[in-house]
Order: structure tokens, then sequence, then C-alpha cells
């Protein structure tokens, strides 16, 4: 089927308290396996490509895996563009058939932050995509942005603003959460995601969903954050799933083994996610409600 915009899918979770996996995928092996696992549990999904991923491979190159993969799939995918800063990227992957982008400006002020945001979502509208946008800084490193810790936490009353002025898809708020791993007990600001939940109705993205206890996630999806975001744990699947084997068969140099058990990492963690967030089993219903709008 074709690939899904994410706002229906997330304005169906936020509603329903449900959370919709994100992983990054970084080939079109661990496109296939998230996809599959999606389908096998009649879950939505989103897949999101990191900038770099994008530059790696070229826009065309992932559409076009992504279009074979649906083709074969009865559940709502999303193709977003992660951490999107560079405005030509952006459009590049707008007219690719990305059917979400991210537009990252929360380095700038508020008000150019917006300006900016803004710019992105009216480029965005033109073509039916919607968009992710973030204020206040998410701390860690994602792709090449360093974030040191004591990256600020949204301030509710410019978060309020910042979603009225703008029909977001999803809403990313720094809250406390960081990208990577995590060095000491995360800190979120209950209190402001309790404020943001009370206030603004656009569903919330929770970032740097790696490392988080599972009832630290399912607070965050209570609260709104019907968009959970997992790129390290992907990531560290793909590598030592491949790695452990090779460990464990130091004599085998068939590179198909190898694949077969980085592919069952990665399945293993994208099963447990979307097991663990709620909306498996959603995906038939997401797309009957999509369809009586
Ligand atoms: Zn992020």
């Amino acid at each position: 089927m074709p690939l899904v915009d994410f706002k229906h899918v997330l304005t169906y979770a936020r509603e329903r308290k449900l959370g919709v996996a994100a992983f990054n995928p970084v080939d079109y092996n661990s496109t296939q396996a998230i996809i599959d696992i999606a389908d096998e549990l009649d879950a939505p999904v989103i897949c999101q490509t990191s900038a770099k991923t994008v530059r790696y491979y070229g826009a065309a190159s992932i559409y076009s895996w992504m279009q074979q993969l649906c083709k074969k799939t009865s559940v709502p995918v999303s193709l977003h563009l992660d951490h999107g800063k560079d405005l030509d990227m952006i459009e590049s992957c707008i007219k690719s058939g990305w059917t979400n982008v991210m537009i990252d400006a929360s380095d700038l002020p508020f008000e150019q932050n917006l300006a900016r945001s803004k710019q992105v979502y009216e480029m965005a509208a033109a073509h039916n995509v919607s968009i992710e946008a973030e204020i206040g800084e998410i701390h860690g490193v994602e792709e090449d942005i360093v974030v040191e810790s004591g990256g600020s936490v949204v301030d509710p009353d410019k978060a309020e603003i910042f979603c009225k002025e703008m029909d977001l898809g999803v809403f990313a708020p720094a809250i406390g959460t960081a990208h990577g791993i995590y060095h000491g007990e995360p800190k979120i600001a209950w209190d402001v995601l309790e404020q943001l939940s009370e206030r603004i109705n656009t569903p919330f993205a929770l970032h740097g969903g790696t490392g988080l206890e599972d009832d630290v996630i399912q607070r965050c999806i209570s609260l709104g954050c019907s968009k959970v975001n997992i790129s390290t744990q992907l990531k560290h699947a793909f590598i030592s799933g491949f790695y452990e084997h090779h460990r464990e068969n130091p004599d085998d140099y068939e590179p198909l083994s190898h694949l077969k058990a980085q592919d069952q990492a990665m399945r293993e963690v994208v099963r447990y996610k979307m097991e663990q967030f709620g909306a498996a089993g959603h995906g038939q219903a997401i797309l009957k409600a999509m369809n009586t709008q």
C-alpha cells in the first residue's frame, strides 16, 4: 500500500494514548526488518532517515526501497526525515516522496526558529506533507549535531504559541531526554510534559527513546508522546548482531549468515518496542479511520 502521512496516524495514537515507533533504518535490510515486523504485528510504523543516511544513498534510492517494501504491506508506513536542518535536503525529500519531514531549527532563538519552521511548513503543505518541528534543545549527539548537557527544556508558553502558529503533524518539545546512550539517570521534566499535555492537542515526539526504561516511555506516551524515536538501539543491534555472529564463528566468512544474524537482532528490538508502545494491532483500524474521514 502507498506510504501514509503520519499526521493521521499520530492523531489517532494521541487520542488513544498509544505510541507509534519511529526507527532509523540505515540500509535496505534494516528497512525490511522494520516493515516486516510492523506488518506481522499490524502496527503503524515510521521509518525515519537521518540526513547522513540520505546523503549516503541519495533520496531516490531510499524511496525506491520503501516503495518496493511497502507493496506487500497492509499497515500504515510513513517515510520521515529526522532532524532536517538543510532546506535543500528537506525540499529534495519532499519532492522525492517523503510523507513527512522534520525541521530542526531548535538551535535558533525562538522567533527565528518559528520563522524557519513556518517556511518549511508552507513548503511541505504545498505537497501535502506534514512536518515535525522542535523547540528547546535535546541533549546528546544526533548525527553531527552536538548539544552539550544543559540543553534547554521547552517553555510551555512558547510551545503553545508554536503549535498555534502551525498545524504540525508532530511537535518535538525538549523535555530532558537525550540522544544516544544515557550517562546517569535521565531527568525528565514531568511537570513541563504534564503542562504541555493539558494545553496542546498536537501529538508529541519523544526523542532519545533508547535507554529510557519501559515505564518512563509509557508515562510519556500517556502524556501525549505519540511518536517514540528509537535510533541508537537499532544501530547497536545492527552492529552487534553482525559482530557477535563473527565472534562466535570466527571461521565463517559467509556474508549472508552474518546478515541473517544482524537481521534477527534488529527484528528483536523492533518487535519488542512495537509491542511495548501499544500501537500494535491498530494498523487496520487506523487505515479504516483514515478512509472514513
Ligand atoms: Zn532526535
